[in-house]
């Protein structure tokens, strides 16, 4: 007979482990499954992110470089905002976050690629199956594989062919100043736009992804074009060929996470914020908000209890990320013209109050409607 769990979540990403870490707190009987073999094992290692470390309890050993102001360059305009933010080291923050998961209520599997799920007559899922065929019970079922969707493109809360974007990163030598992070915009990001993420000695993360599909095959040679401009040349040299990378979903803004005893979270559901593609904050509190809907549900043994994660996550994000989702189709449009983007970057620099500026930035759009 198969072990049965409380819940189990496919994929020890962003969301599964912060979503583990919450629901051992609750004590509630939990198995991860994921499809690697090591956990710490990445695509890409860093990130930008205005997370409020302690709201996730995380330390600032997680920290690869603090950030105090960020440069926007479009092809002739220069302007600087000053903010506090962070440039992330990945592996130091899933490292913590796996420390402080309880290993009394939750278990871990890795290497198991979960292919496909079973229901029952009413819709309910009763079961998940790996690519070998194995079956693992539980009475709810999390969705965190990111942009597999593994479960929630099965159940239809998601399109099987996600739209994405993609980008691609090297690790170079950096002459900028260290507490300044950049953003790169217009014609040369090609529908999409770049960054540069100084680390600690003299180094930097260099990256351009782009909303545009067509762009996607040559990325890298894109990528190599953007490293010859005079302008990059001035800040950054690449000395090697590692190239990282990865892909984010860019759908329309999604509201519904649940089908049944099936919880979405994450890139599974498109939580990434649309604006800027930071994903950590945005779906950390996801997996918290989910979290609570799912204790409370074992608590009362009552599945429409799930629905508040939903109803939470609305009250919370729904304006915000539709707000920043027209800007981000605006500025996929406007992104390909360099005077139009020269322009803008001209005019916000005089006419959009600080404050604004940071929370659209940050992905807290909509303050209002918090
Ligand atoms: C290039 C790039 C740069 C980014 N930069 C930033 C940034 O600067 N700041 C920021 O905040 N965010 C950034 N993001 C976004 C952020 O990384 C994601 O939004 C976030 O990691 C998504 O978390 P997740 O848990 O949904 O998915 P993931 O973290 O991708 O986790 C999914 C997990 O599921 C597992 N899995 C998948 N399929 C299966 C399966 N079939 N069976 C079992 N396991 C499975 C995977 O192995 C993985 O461990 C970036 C993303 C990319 C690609």
């Amino acid at each position: 007979m198969e072990e049965k769990y409380n819940v189990i979540i496919v994929g020890a990403g962003t969301a599964g482990l912060m979503l583990a870490r919450e629901l051992g707190k609750f004590r509630v009987k939990t198995l991860v499954l994921d499809r690697k073999k090591d956990l710490l094992n990445f695509s890409f290692n860093t990130l930008g992110s205005f997370i409020n470390l302690d709201q996730f309890g995380l330390t600032r050993n997680v920290v690869a470089q603090d950030i105090d102001t960020i440069c926007f360059h479009s092809k002739r305009v220069k302007s600087k905002l000053k903010t506090n933010l962070f440039v992330l080291d990945k592996k130091k923050v899933h490292e913590e976050l796996i420390e402080s998961i309880d290993t009394n209520y939750v278990t871990f599997l890795t290497h198991t690629n979960i292919t496909n799920l079973k229901k029952n007559e009413t819709g309910k899922v009763i079961a998940i199956t790996d690519k070998k065929g194995k079956e693992f019970y539980a009475d709810i079922f999390v969705d965190a594989s990111g942009t597999a969707g593994v479960l929630s493109k099965k159940v239809g809360l998601i399109n099987k062919k996600t739209e994405l974007a993609t980008g691609v990163e090297y690790n170079v030598k950096y002459k900028g100043k260290v507490t300044e992070l950049h953003l790169l915009m217009g014609k040369d990001y090609q529908g999409g736009y770049g960054w540069i993420f100084p680390l600690k000695d003299k180094r930097a993360i260099i990256g351009f992804g782009t909303f545009d599909e067509k762009i996607v095959k040559d990325l890298k040679s894109r990528l190599h074009q953007i490293l010859e401009l005079s302008s990059i040349k001035k800040i950054v040299t690449k000395d090697n060929d590692i190239i990282e990378g990865g892909s984010i979903p860019i759908t329309p803004v999604l509201d519904k996470f649940i089908h049944y005893n099936l919880v979405c979270v994450g890139d599974s559901v498109s939580q990434v914020n649309p604006i800027v593609g930071e994903g950590y904050k945005f779906i950390f509190e996801a997996a918290i908000m989910a979290s609570k809907a799912i204790h409370k549900t074992i608590a009362n043994k009552n599945l429409k209890h799930l629905h508040d994660y939903e109803t939470e996550w609305k009250k919370r994000f729904l304006l915000n990320y539709q707000r920043s989702k027209r800007t981000q189709t605006k500025f996929f449009k406007y992104s390909q013209n360099n005077i139009l983007m020269d322009y803008i970057l001209f005019i916000s620099k005089f006419f959009i109050p600080k404050k604004r500026a940071v929370n659209s930035l940050s992905g807290e759009y909509g303050l209002e409607s918090k």
